[in-house]
């Protein structure tokens, strides 16, 4: 085989050698494809065995059949040695062809690492769109879980919190009527009706208990602060734990420091559970010897130490016994479920305070609060303990449609001088104190044919400007919230305290 050399080559096959140079070989064949010359280095396209006269389709059996008459072109071939060329046939003058085949295994190299490439990106598109689409399905079907959880949380509040005001309206006749008992009859009857009012308020805190954990667990609750009288509220807790301490043999003490103010602005409602709560705890696990509360003022806190001589808490456990459900081994004869000391640690966070304790094994425990407070403004008066004196001669008109709560309102208000219409349904509510217009209008939410919320709406519309007030075993914030959109200007909860009642309305119609 010669060297390639361009210039003795035709036009045709010079030009597309000289794009080529030097991984080329030129053949010159007959039409039969016998060899007539050949240049160029066979090796670069891996051709051998070539011999003059002989035919040339054995090497280039891609050939075989073509027409070496006519021009033709095949891009990156196999030669048949398993090496790529790209092919071209130019006729030649004489009954001849000329056969150019350029090296192109570099480009084919590099193609099929491209389509490589290629193959593997798109395999790894395809994987991570599946691994994609399995996290957006994940996440939707999280959400949904989520969106069902709360949902169903939602739904227990509400359903819990209706079933509180189905207990509350009750309540308030059971608490009320022994109140008003406990005034009128002689000295054993009163002690007597004493215990029922103390039992009803009992009840009442395992209601706002049980209302307070699904009010929590929906993070719906929020401090609800007020002006108290905390001589009075551990009066009420005394009231109720001394008996319970007593039952067992156990001495039961509170303290109340008098630096503290006779007043002072808290949530009333959630400081009882607490002491309640850690109370019950003090007097149910210990066996023998004493419970103490001490209520004292430390750096503007509203400090509560409840201590008792039961059994003690080791160290390990401290932390562990707020953790819901948690029951220490030992605790499992006495009644509980394990929430108490959990839903008063929410509560004591809800109002921006600390909790922590001391204890020692077999001496006893002591749990401290910090709960943080405001001294009650001068201007918010002492809420009457005694109803207020019969002087009003207002107008008042009560929408209520359980008889026995009418019955004991009627005996308070009446006491009272106030001059009472009374309904039992919304509709009647609204044409009543639109014909009679009285000072004010003392509904309750939930009334039949037209309800309270209903009620109060079309008061305002229909012009009526004289008080509104809700009365209500409802105590959700939102419930609260739509009252007053509804045009209620007080809201007051069952069970009513009588002396609170009285106090707000005369407060309101002053
Ligand atoms: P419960 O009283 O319903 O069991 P709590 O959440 O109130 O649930 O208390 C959790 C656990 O902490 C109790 O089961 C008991 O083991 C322990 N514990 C709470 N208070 C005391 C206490 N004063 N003395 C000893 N152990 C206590």
């Amino acid at each position: 085989m010669s060297t390639l050399d361009i210039a003795r080559l035709p036009d045709a096959v010079a030009k597309i050698v000289a794009a080529a140079v030097p991984a080329t070989v030129v053949l010159r064949v007959d039409r039969l494809g016998r060899l007539l010359e050949a240049h160029g280095d066979a090796s670069t396209v891996k051709l051998s065995g070539l011999g003059t006269g002989k035919s040339v389709f054995s090497q280039l059996p891609m050939l075989e059949g073509s027409d070496l008459g006519d021009r033709n072109h095949w891009a990156c071939i196999d030669n048949g040695a398993g090496h790529a060329v790209d092919v071209d046939t130019v006729p030649g003058e004489l009954d001849d062809a000329w056969i150019v085949l350029v090296s192109v295994e570099d480009r084919r190299l590099a193609q099929q690492q491209q389509q490589l490439a290629a193959n593997e990106a798109r395999l790894m598109n395809q994987r991570q769109q599946k691994l994609v689409d399995q996290l957006v399905a994940a996440r939707s079907e999280l959400e949904l879980r989520r969106r069902e959880a709360e949902e169903a949380l939602t739904d227990k509040t509400r359903f819990i919190a209706s079933m509180s005001h189905e207990f509350r309206t009750p309540l308030t006749s059971v608490i009320g009527y022994a109140e008003w008992l406990s005034t009128a009859l002689d000295d054993t009857a009163q002690r007597q009706s004493r215990a029922i009012v103390r039992a009803g308020r009992h009840m009442l805190s395992l209601v706002n208990n049980l209302l307070e954990q699904a009010q929590l667990e929906t993070n719906q609750a929020s401090a609800r602060p007020d002006c108290i009288a905390l001589r009075d509220l551990v009066e009420d807790i005394a009231a109720i734990m001394a008996p319970l301490a007593a039952e067992k043999g156990l001495a039961f003490a509170a303290f109340v420091d008098p630096q503290l103010p006779e007043r002072l602005v808290i949530d009333e409602m959630r400081v009882r559970q607490i002491l309640i709560n850690l109370l019950g705890n003090a007097v149910k696990f210990t066996r023998t010897g004493s419970v103490q509360l001490n209520l004292s003022s430390q750096a503007d806190q509203l400090h509560i130490e409840v201590a008792d001589t039961g059994p003690g808490i080791a160290e390990d456990d401290k932390g562990r016994i707020f953790t819901a459900f948690k029951r220490l081994e030992g605790s499992q004869r006495q009644v509980g479920s394990g929430l108490g000391l959990h839903i008063t640690l929410q509560l004591v966070k809800l109002l921006g305070g600390s909790i922590g304790l001391d204890s020692e094994i077999g001496r006893g425990t002591k749990f401290h609060v910090r709960l943080p407070y405001q001294d009650a403004p001068a201007e918010i008066p002492a809420a009457a303990s005694e109803p207020a004196a019969a002087t009003t001669g207002q107008h008042l008109l009560l929408a209520e449609d359980d008889p026995d709560l009418v019955q004991l309102l009627q005996l308070y208000l009446a006491r009272a001088g106030y001059v009472l219409t009374i309904v039992d349904n919304g509709r009647d509510a609204v044409s009543e104190a639109l014909a009679r217009q009285p000072d004010l209008v003392l509904m309750d939410f939930n009334l039949p044919i037209v309800d309270g919320l209903s009620a109060a709406c079309q008061l305002r519309e229909k012009g009526y400007s004289g008080v509104v007030v809700a009365l209500t075993g409802a105590t959700l914030d939102d419930d609260r919230l739509q009252a007053v959109e509804a045009g209620f200007d007080g809201f007051i909860a069952k069970p009513i305290r009588m002396p609170e009642l009285m106090a707000t309305l005369q407060a309101l119609l002053a």
